[in-house]
């Protein structure tokens, strides 16, 4: 596996590498502290992709000033050894300058109403910088399938809305969210989790499991699952929910009655750690 530091280089790997007939990139962007969820979207990538890029770039433009970009868990040599165990063939680690030329206070993309909901809303800025850098990795590879993971709901509506508003030549894939054997959601701010924090974190999952039952048992009012998941957080009183929401995938607008493909998402703090959970509803 080639690390590669520039964005030249990476558009001249991109385009050596379709050069052939029949061959394709496959891109998947990271931040970083990979695990078993970014190990799944690496390997749908290598399944279906001749060529393989992960991005590894902990962005500044997407946390807020009293988030953790300062803290957020950086492990470059175990990232390398899993990106490369899973196939990837260029590890692309840009520095901050090298992504930002002109600094970090230039050229944004705005996926306006998207982005100020879900997490957009208790995270004011946070999608503008998400939808800044996937565009600036998208621009740089060329990628003809970028894969994001289910677990970032919201994101990903935000960024399938972005490449559909540029026109942008990529097909995005998303794949499923990857659980502990318990159900958390393998996330890389799990580590910041003591063992009790651990244990009051599965009220995510547990909220999620219920929507997912009583949808099957037929109950289909968004009012009723956001009351039915707001009854597992108040049995766990240390979580503080941020959100609970029933909404249109593809807009993040509230609907008032479930349907096959609504998403049923949540997000909350297990001390100071933001954990965030969603299911798509069948
Ligand atoms: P991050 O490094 O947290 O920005 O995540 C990079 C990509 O991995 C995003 O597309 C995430 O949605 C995806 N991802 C993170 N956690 C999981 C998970 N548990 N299952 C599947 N994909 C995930």
């Amino acid at each position: 596996m080639e690390i590669v530091r520039t964005v030249d280089k990476l558009r001249r790997w991109s385009r050596a590498s379709r050069s052939t007939a029949g061959s394709t990139v496959g891109m998947v962007p990271t931040m970083g502290a990979l695990h078993a969820g970014h190990a799944s979207l690496i390997r749908a990538a290598r399944a279906t992709c001749s060529h393989v890029a992960v991005s590894l770039f902990v962005n500044p433009t997407q946390f807020g000033p009293n988030e953790d970009y300062a803290r957020y868990p950086r492990s470059f040599e175990a990232d390398c050894a899993l990106a490369g165990r899973e196939g990837a063939d260029v590890l692309f680690a840009p520095s901050v300058e090298e992504l930002y030329p002109n600094g970090p206070a230039s050229t944004f993309i705005e996926v306006s109403g998207l982005g100020d909901r879900l997490d957009g809303a208790s995270r004011p800025g946070h999608f503008r910088g998400v939808a800044t850098v996937v565009a600036k990795l998208l621009i740089a590879a060329e990628p003809d399938r970028a894969f994001f993971g289910q677990k970032d709901a919201a994101q990903v509506a935000v960024l399938r809305r972005m490449v559909a508003d540029l026109r942008l030549a990529v097909e995005v894939v998303v794949c499923p969210i990857v659980r502990d054997p318990d159900g958390l959601a393998v996330s890389s701010r799990n580590v910041y989790l003591n063992p009790s924090q651990r244990a009051q974190a599965l009220a995510l999952s547990r909220a999620v499991r219920r929507v997912e039952t009583l949808v099957a048992q037929g109950e289909r009012p968004g009012g009723v699952l956001v009351a039915a998941a707001r009854e597992v957080f108040a049995s766990e009183p240390d979580v503080r929910v941020d959100y609970v929401e029933v909404v249109d995938w593809s807009t993040l607008l509230p609907v008032e009655i479930a349907a096959p493909g609504t998403l049923f998402a949540v997000a909350a703090y297990v001390g100071a750690t933001r954990l965030i959970d969603n299911t798509i509803l069948e």
